[in-house]
C-alpha cells in the first residue's frame, strides 16, 4: 500500500510503497475513505509523544470501510463503513470494564501506538470494542471531521462539563477543538465568547455563533475581558489551544463555580503550567480533563449531525491527496490556515 511515512522525528515524511496490514485476530483492516490532518499528528512527528516507534505512519481521524476482519470479530465485516475513536480500549482492563475506555490502562491509538491513516489501509485493534458504525448518509469527510477535535469538544462539552442552555461558553483558541466547541456550545444552547490572536480564525467562530470575540494579542487582560463581556464570567470554559497562558485565562475567566475543561494538549516543557489555584478554591471551581470519546458514546452525537443540529462538515476548509499530506502536516506546526484539513483522496 501506498503510505506517508518518517524515520526520523521532524525529518520530511515521504510516500512509499509498504506492505498492506494484516488485521488481528480480534482486529479489522480499513480502507481509508478519509483522514484529517491534526495538531496532534504533528506533535507525534516532532518527537513529543513517547508511544511512537520509528518508523511510523502518522493519522488518527479516519473514516473507512472494512476489508478484512480477524476470527474473533464478531459485529463487523467487510463492507461496514466505520469510524474509530483515537483512544481505542484494551476491553479487559478496570477502565475498560468500567466502561471507560477512551482512559484505557493498554491504549490503542492508531497514528500513535500503531502505523495510522496516512495510508491506503490501516489495521484496527479489538474492533468489536472500538468500531463506530456510521450511518448511510453520513460521508467519509464529515465523519472523518469529527476526528479527536469534534468528538473531544463534544464530550468535554456535553458529557463531561454538562454544558446547558442559557450558559456562557468561554473557548480559548480557535483551531479544530475551537471552532468544533464554538458549533457544539450553540446546539447546546449556550452563548460563546471566542478568543484568538488570529481575526481570520475569530472571524471563523464569529460565522459560527460566537457573539463575543476577544482577540488576545489587542488585549492586556483576557480573563478580565471576558468576565466583562459575559456578565461575571464564563460558566464553562475550554482551552482548546493547550498552552500555559489559554490554560491560565480559561480558569481565571470562569465565574463561581464555574467549570474549567482542558482538551488541548500540554506537552514537553509545558506540560506542567501554573494555574490560579487560589482562585480555584475562592470561587469553588472546577477543573475538568477529556481525553476522546468512547465508541459506545458516539451515537448521541451521530443523532445531532443527522438532525442537523451539527455540520462537522462546515469546519473542513481543505481537501487533499494523499501525496500533499506531508506538507498539510508540516503546515500543522505553523497555526497556518483555518478549519481543518482532510486526506480524501488515497
Ligand atoms: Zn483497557
Ligand atoms: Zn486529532
Amino acid at each position: 500500500m501506498r503510505a506517508v511515512i518518517y524515520r526520523a522525528f521532524g525529518e520530511r515524511p515521504q510516500l512509499e510503497l509498504v506492505p498492506d496490514p494484516v488485521p488481528p485476530s480480534h482486529g479489522v483492516v480499513l480502507r481509508l475513505g478519509a483522514s484529517g490532518v491534526c495538531r496532534s499528528d504533528w506533535h507525534g512527528w516532532m518527537g513529543h509523544d513517547p508511544d511512537i516507534r520509528l518508523p511510523h505512519v502518522p493519522g488518527h481521524e479516519l473514516a473507512g470501510e472494512v476489508v478484512a476482519a480477524g476470527p474473533e470479530v464478531r459485529r463487523f465485516r467487510p463492507g461496514d463503513r466505520v469510524t474509530v475513536p483515537f483512544a481505542c480500549g484494551c476491553g479487559t482492563c478496570p477502565e475498560c470494564r468500567a466502561g471507560h475506555p477512551q482512559v484505557c490502562d493498554d491504549q490503542f491509538q492508531p497514528g500513535f501506538t500503531a502505523w495510522g491513516s496516512f495510508a491506503e489501509l490501516v489495521a484496527i485493534a479489538r474492533a468489536d470494542l472500538n468500531l463506530v458504525p456510521l450511518p448511510a448518509d453520513l460521508d467519509f469527510v464529515t465523519a472523518a471531521s469529527l476526528g479527536c477535535r469534534f468528538a473531544t469538544s463534544f464530550r468535554a462539552l456535553a458529557q463531561q462539563a454538562g454544558l446547558g442552555a442559557g450558559e456562557w461558553l468561554a473557548v480559548h483558541g480557535c483551531g479544530g477543538v475551537g471552532l468544533s466547541a464554538v458549533m457544539i456550545g450553540r446546539a447546546l444552547g449556550a452563548s460563546v465568547a471566542a478568543v484568538d490572536v488570529d481575526d481570520q480564525k475569530l472571524l471563523l467562530a464569529g460565522e459560527l455563533g460566537a457573539s463575543v470575540l476577544v482577540h488576545a494579542g489587542r488585549t492586556g487582560d483576557v480573563a478580565a475581558a471576558l468576565r466583562e463581556q459575559t456578565g461575571g464570567g464564563a460558566h464553562v470554559s475550554l482551552d482548546a489551544l493547550g498552552h500555559p497562558a489559554t490554560c491560565f485565562a480559561s480558569v481565571a475567566c470562569l465565574r463561581k463555580r464555574g467549570r474549567h475543561l482542558q482538551v488541548g494538549l500540554l506537552l514537553a516543557e509545558e506540560s506542567h503550567p501554573p494555574l490560579p489555584m487560589d482562585l480555584v478554591v475562592g470561587r469553588e471551581l472546577r477543573v475538568l480533563g477529556s481525553h476522546g470519546m468512547a465508541a459506545h458514546a458516539y451515537p448521541e452525537l451521530l443523532r445531532m449531525v443527522a438532525r442537523g443540529q451539527l455540520l462537522p462538515g462546515r469546519l473542513v476548509r481543505r481537501r487533499i491527496a494523499l501525496p500533499e499530506a506531508p506538507e498539510a502536516l508540516a503546515a500543522m506546526g505553523a497555526f497556518a490556515g483555518t478549519g481543518i484539513t482532510v486526506i480524501d483522496r488515497f
